[in-house]
C-alpha cells in the first residue's frame, strides 16, 4: 500500500511551471533540438492546464487552498485594479455592460481614472477561489454556430407552416357584458367600444387582456401558441432553445471580509518591482516556516543572508491598531531574527504607532504606493548595510 502524503495541488502546479521554464531555458541555450523541445513543451503545457483545472476544483472544496490562491492572485496587476475598484466604491458590484456586439464587458476605472474592461474569465477565476461573489445578472442567447450573441433575433412562427409572417392580436374581454373578441373589434380610433353592448370603455379596469390569438398570413392557420425559435442573421441559422447556447452573465461583488483581506495587498506589485530591481529576492506572498506552522506575510525580501518580512495595509482613511497586533503575533514564534516592517497607506493611528513602538516594530507610512516603497527601500538598505 502506498503511504505517499497527499500532494499539494499548488506545489504541483508550480513545479510544472518551473519545469517549463527550465525547458525553455535549455532550448534557448541551444541544448535541445527543436523537435524534442516542441514535443516536450506541448506535453508540459497540457499537464499545466490539467493541473490548473485541478487547482480550481481543489479550491472549491478546500477553503485553505482557495485562500492561498487568492493571496497569490492579489499581486497580479489587473487584480490590483479590481481590488482598487472595490476599495474606491466601498464594495459596489462590477456589473456587465452590453455593447453593440452584445458581449458582456466589465468596465472598471484604471490607475489614472481611464475606463478599462476586465475579462470575464478573470472575474470567474476569482469567483472560483472565493475572491468574488457572483450573482446572476442576465442570460444571453448565443448562436451555436458562430458563438456570438450579436445577430440573434427571437422568432415567433406559424405552428403549422413555420412562416414568420403571422399576425398576433390580443384577446380582450369586456368585463360588464362578458364579450370576448380580438382587440381590433373594440378599437375605434383611440377609443375602445364594445362590439356587442356598444358601451364606451373609459378606463383599463373595464376590460381584461385574456390572451393572444395568431393567424398565419401564408397558410391562414389560426393558433394561440406560436412556435418560438432563434435566428442568427450572420449564419442564416435557425435554432430552438434546445440547440441554443445560453450563457449566464453575472455581476461580481466582493464581501467585506475578502475586501479587508485583499486591500492589504494593494501596492504590492510596485513594492515587488522596486525591491527586485534593488537586488532583493522577493517572495509574494511571503511564507515563513515558524515552529511547525506557516506564517504568511504580504511579502518577504532577502538579501545577504538577511530576511525582511513586510505586511502592507491600505485603507481609505487611517489604519488602526489591528494589523500592528497581527504582525506582532506572527513574529512571536519566529526563531530566527527577522526585521519586520508594517507598511501603511496612508497613515497609522496614534494607538497603532504606540503599540508598534512598544513591540519594536518598524513602520513605513506613505500616502502613495511609491512613497511607501521608497521608505521601505531605505529601511532595508540601511539595515542590510549595518554590521550584524
Ligand atoms: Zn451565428
Ligand atoms: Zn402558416
Ligand atoms: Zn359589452
Amino acid at each position: 500500500m502506498s503511504t505517499e502524503p497527499p500532494r499539494d495541488p499548488i506545489a504541483e502546479y508550480d513545479k510544472l511551471n518551473s519545469e517549463l521554464l527550465n525547458l525553455q531555458a535549455q532550448f534557448a541555450n541551444q541544448k535541445m533540438p527543436q523537435q524534442e523541445f516542441e514535443l516536450l513543451s506541448k506535453q508540459l503545457k497540457d499537464r499545466i492546464s490539467a493541473a490548473d483545472a485541478n487547482l480550481h476544483v481543489a479550491a472549491r472544496k478546500d477553503p485553505s487552498i482557495a485562500k492561498r490562491l487568492r493571496l497569490r492572485s492579489y499581486n497580479e496587476p489587473t487584480v490590483q485594479l479590481i481590488i482598487s475598484h472595490f476599495v474606491r466604491t466601498s464594495g459596489k458590484p462590477i456589473e456587465p455592460e452590453f455593447g453593440a456586439d452584445r458581449f458582456p464587458k466589465y468596465p472598471i476605472a484604471g490607475i489614472s481614472g481611464e475606463e478599462l474592461s476586465v475579462e470575464r474569465s478573470l472575474l470567474q477565476r476569482l469567483a472560483d477561489i472565493r475572491g468574488l461573489t457572483q450573482s446572476l445578472y442576465e442570460r444571453v442567447v448565443y448562436c451555436p454556430r458562430c458563438q456570438r450573441p450579436s445577430d440573434i433575433f427571437m422568432r415567433l412562427k406559424c405552428s403549422q407552416c413555420a412562416s414568420i409572417d403571422i399576425s398576433i392580436s390580443r384577446m380582450i374581454e369586456h368585463v360588464s357584458c362578458g364579450t370576448i373578441h380580438q382587440e381590433g373589434a373594440f378599437r375605434l380610433g383611440s377609443s375602445m367600444i364594445c362590439p356587442t353592448c356598444k358601451k364606451l370603455m373609459r378606463n383599463a379596469e373595464e376590460y381584461r387582456l385574456i390572451g393572444i390569438v395568431c393567424s398565419c398570413n401564408v397558410c391562414q392557420a389560426h393558433f394561440e401558441d406560436p412556435a418560438q425559435s432563434y435566428f442568427c442573421r450572420k449564419c442564416n441559422y435557425d435554432f430552438d432553445l434546445l440547440g441554443a447556447m445560453i450563457i449566464d452573465v453575472f455581476a461580481y461583488g466582493m464581501s467585506t471580509d475578502i475586501l479587508n483581506e485583499a486591500r492589504k495587498s494593494l501596492g504590492i506589485s510596485d513594492l515587488t518591482k522596486t525591491l527586485s530591481e534593488s537586488g532583493y529576492q522577493v517572495e509574494v506572498p511571503g511564507v515563513l516556516a515558524v515552529s511547525s506552522k506557516e506564517v504568511l506575510f504580504s511579502l518577504i525580501a532577502r538579501k545577504s543572508a538577511k530576511t525582511f518580512a513586510i505586511d502592507l495595509v491600505q485603507s481609505d482613511s487611517e489604519v488602526d491598531v489591528e494589523p500592528v497586533l497581527e504582525l506582532y503575533v506572527k513574529l512571536l514564534e519566529a526563531t530566527a531574527p527577522i526585521l519586520a516592517i508594517l507598511a501603511v497607506m496612508p497613515t497609522l493611528s496614534k494607538k497603532g504607532r504606540d503599540v508598534a513602538a512598544l513591540h519594536n516594530l518598524t513602520v513605513a507610512e506613505g500616502s502613495t504606493a511609491s512613497e511607501v516603497t521608497q521608505r521601505i527601500l531605505k529601511i532595508l538598505d540601511d539595515s542590510s548595510a549595518a554590521v550584524s
